[in-house]
């Protein structure tokens, strides 16, 4: 690897938080494979950070990879072999869909049920309301 490329590995490398005005980015699962199983090691943490409850994200891995899970403690455990990147992408796809405000792009969101099997995206930031599935 060549200097510019350490210089832009070193950037890529600091902590979230630093600076203003930063683009929130999805916490990184801690993916470990025992057997036929998947395990998330960080999975409540991961939930506090995105302040999500466990069965809305559940329910999501459940029907994205047709697998059935089931928390244990911190840790969420998928019935199958799962590949750790593509976890992490859809997990990343989660949190773009359902924590991320599209208006200001900060994750300070709850989900509203409004029944009528509708749900908004509500930005304590800004204020805005998105429907989400
Ligand atoms: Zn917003």
């Amino acid at each position: 690897m060549d200097y510019d490329g350490l210089l832009e590995k070193a950037h890529k490398e600091l902590p979230e938080d630093i600076g203003t005005g930063e683009r929130f980015e999805a916490p990184a699962l801690e993916v470990l494979t025992e057997g036929n199983k998947t395990i998330i090691r960080n999975f409540s943490q991961v939930l506090q950070k995105i302040r999500r409850k466990p069965e809305q994200v559940i329910k999501y891995f459940t029907k994205e990879f047709a697998v059935p899970a089931n928390q244990e403690g911190e840790r969420l455990i998928l019935h199958r072999k799962l590949n750790r990147d593509l976890l992490n992408k859809k997990f990343n796809e989660y949190v773009k869909l359902y924590v991320i405000c599209s208006q200001c792009g900060k994750p300070d969101t709850h989900i509203e049920d409004t029944g009528h099997r509708s749900k908004m995206l509500v930005c304590e930031a800004c204020g805005a309301r998105t429907s989400v599935k």
